[in-house]
């Protein structure tokens, strides 16, 4: 292991070259103004051929509207001693546009280093290159000891997380359900604190509603003649608010918050001018839900709430799924988060925290499957960001973190 760590920390070099020609290629998606991540796969693609993989797949799901047409997705394998077993690495090869220019105080495509020697900026270099670099730091100090792993290594390069990986870890996970074993475990490193510490095994179910009122438009001088929606979208907003928080309100210490939360956020607008009763109220629940809830019970509780308004108010009220997320727990004593543990205390120096979070990450999928899966590294936590950074430092400790997890797993 020591060797191996030495390794890693003599690729400093490396991690500044894949850096640099990563972030010089925008994966945006077509969804998000850009062009896809046709050209950053074939780069990576043409690096991953120079290791020792036994087996490199490439997965493309259709997209018109992208480059190439495809939205590409990367597997490379390198064989461990038992065949039947594989720890993945996912990393997310896109990127979110650079956002506001003037609030960069460097070009966001193209990597620069600090006067630090440590700190990189450029869009990407966090969210989620340091996983790519950090994998790819692992598979060759892994194949430069001569040495096999306990199990296999599997990477990878997945298209469309910012916009909803529908053609990235979903299209794998449906069209090549043939590639996971029963046994595989999975790390994202896609999420995570400064100092490496805690490990992601849960998430709350993401439940996202669209709330439509219908009343009847009238002049405002006279609102006995309509029937004003958005007084009573207003009084369902917080009715459902005040019902939901006290008929749901276990607590659950692996999350923080340790309570399912309810909280009504987008509002569409109505009429767009003041001296008119609207007919027409729209806004947006969004709820993260304890996975010891079943859906089924709130959508209940909230349908009665929905009743009484109308009785109240005389409106009609339809409401609308827009998302719904949910994904089967990693149990807290998995090998994968044992091993995980370890690797903290040991590269990091602190002892790892194990929680859930409010959900949405892309290991929700695999976890679905009944399969293992934690979210973690070290990073700033500035994704999205302008002036978005990583640190050489932090890589080198998920790359070893990773490598620690893989050879110790039977
Ligand atoms: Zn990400």
């Amino acid at each position: 292991m020591e060797n191996m760590f030495k390794t890693i920390e003599g690729m400093r070099d490396y991690i500044l070259d894949l850096q640099r020609n990563m972030t010089r290629i925008p994966a945006i998606s077509p969804d998000a103004g850009g062009k896809g991540e046709y050209q950053k796969a074939a780069y990576l693609e043409a690096e991953l051929k120079k290791f020792k993989f036994d087996e490199i797949i490439r997965i493309e799901a259709p997209h018109k509207e992208a480059e190439g047409g495809v939205r590409p997705n990367l597997i490379a394998k390198y064989y461990g001693e038992n065949k039947n077993k594989t720890l993945w690495l996912l990393a997310h090869i896109d990127v979110v546009p650079e956002g506001d220019r003037a609030m960069w105080k460097t070009d966001p495509f193209e990597l620069t280093l600090d006067a630090d020697g440590d700190t990189m900026y450029g869009r990407g270099v966090e969210d989620n290159q340091q996983a790519v670099v950090a994998a790819l730091l692992a598979a060759r100090a892994v194949m430069e000891s001569g040495k096999r792993p306990p199990v296999n290594l599997g990477i990878m390069l997945l298209a469309d997380e910012e916009t909803g990986n529908k053609y990235g870890i979903e299209y794998v996970v449906e069209k090549r359900g043939d590639l996971f074993g029963k046994d595989d475990a999975f790390i994202v490193q896609d999420s995570g604190d400064p100092e490496g510490k805690s490990i992601e095994v849960a998430e709350k179910t993401v439940y996202w509603l669209k709330f439509t009122t219908q009343g009847k438009q009238a002049h405002a001088s006279r609102p006995g003649d309509g029937n004003n929606a958005f007084v009573a979208g207003s009084a369902l907003a917080l009715a459902l608010r005040k019902a939901l928080y006290a008929k749901f309100d276990k607590k659950d210490n692996l999350f923080d918050p340790a309570l399912s939360t309810f909280e009504p956020t987008k509002k569409e607008a109505n009429v767009p001018n003041v001296n008119t009763i609207p007919a027409t109220d729209v806004f947006y629940l969004d709820s993260r839900i304890l996975p010891s809830y079943d859906v089924k019970d709130i959508d209940a509780e909230i349908a009665k709430v929905v009743k009484t308004i109308e009785d109240e108010y005389k409106v009609k009220v339809s409401i609308e799924t827009i998302n719904k997320q949910s994904s089967i727990a990693t149990p807290a004593d998995a090998e994968l988060v044992k091993r995980y543990s370890e690797a903290v205390q040991k590269v990091n120096g602190v002892k790892a925290g194990i929680i859930g979070i409010g959900g949405g990450t892309f290991a929700a999928p695999v976890r679905n499957l009944g399969l293992a899966a934690v979210v973690g590294s070290r990073i700033y936590e500035n994704p999205h960001t302008p002036n978005e950074k990583a640190s050489i430092k932090f890589t080198l400790c998920d790359a070893k973190v990773i490598t620690y997890i893989l050879m110790n797993l039977k």
